[in-house]
């Protein structure tokens, strides 16, 4: 699914973020930077060792904040990482720092001159944000910022299964009426 936005697209597609060549795929991180499993775990394995290293040297990330790397192996020239919030039923500031994991990433891309960006669905695996809701923030945050900005242009949800997809596809036809 491909749909105009503001100053540029969003795009849905049904797949392996690792594979993606865009100038940023956006990783699922934890707040030590330490690798895991799920995307994170993923990205770590194709991108090689160099990612990691990166990591280490940054330190850490506080819930809804970003920070960038290099992309080791992958097909993408960075990586960037947000860690989202783990869901604890939705009263503990879960959507606020879900929709600044969206908004501070493609801040740093802009800030980074990045013109291709793709998002793995944050928070929605181990860290059990509902997807229903995750897919409206994340829909709103893009659009909001492509309505602001020229660049990142290109704004993808690399959707690992279908069931996701389907969620993001049925919040980005809603953010179109
Ligand atoms: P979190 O800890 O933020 O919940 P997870 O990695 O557990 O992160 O899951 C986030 C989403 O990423 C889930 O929908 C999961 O299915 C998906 N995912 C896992 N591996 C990949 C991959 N290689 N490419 C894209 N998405 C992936």
């Amino acid at each position: 699914m491909r749909v105009e936005s503001g100053n540029g697209v969003i795009e849905l597609v049904l797949g392996d973020i690792t594979k993606q060549a865009v100038d940023g795929i956006v990783n699922a991180a934890n707040a030590a930077l330490a690798g895991g499993g799920g995307v994170d775990g993923a990205i770590h394995r194709a991108g090689g060792p160099s990612i990691l290293e990166e990591c280490r040297a940054i330190g850490g990330c506080p819930t809804g904040q970003t920070v960038i790397t290099g992309a080791g192996r992958l097909p993408a020239k960075h990586v960037l990482h947000t860690v989202g919030p783990v869901w604890h039923g939705g009263g503990h500031g879960e959507a606020d720092l879900l929709a600044s994991c969206y908004k501070t990433a493609l801040e740093l891309a802009r800030d980074n001159g990045l013109k291709s960006l793709a998002f793995a669905s944050i928070s929605t695996g181990i860290y059990g944000y509902p997807v229903t809701q995750a897919a409206a923030i994340a829909i709103r945050e893009i659009a909001a910022f492509l309505a602001g900005n020229d660049h990142p242009s290109l704004v993808r949800m690399a959707l690992f299964d279908q069931h996701t997809y389907d969620a993001y596809a049925a919040a980005l036809s809603a953010q179109e009426q």
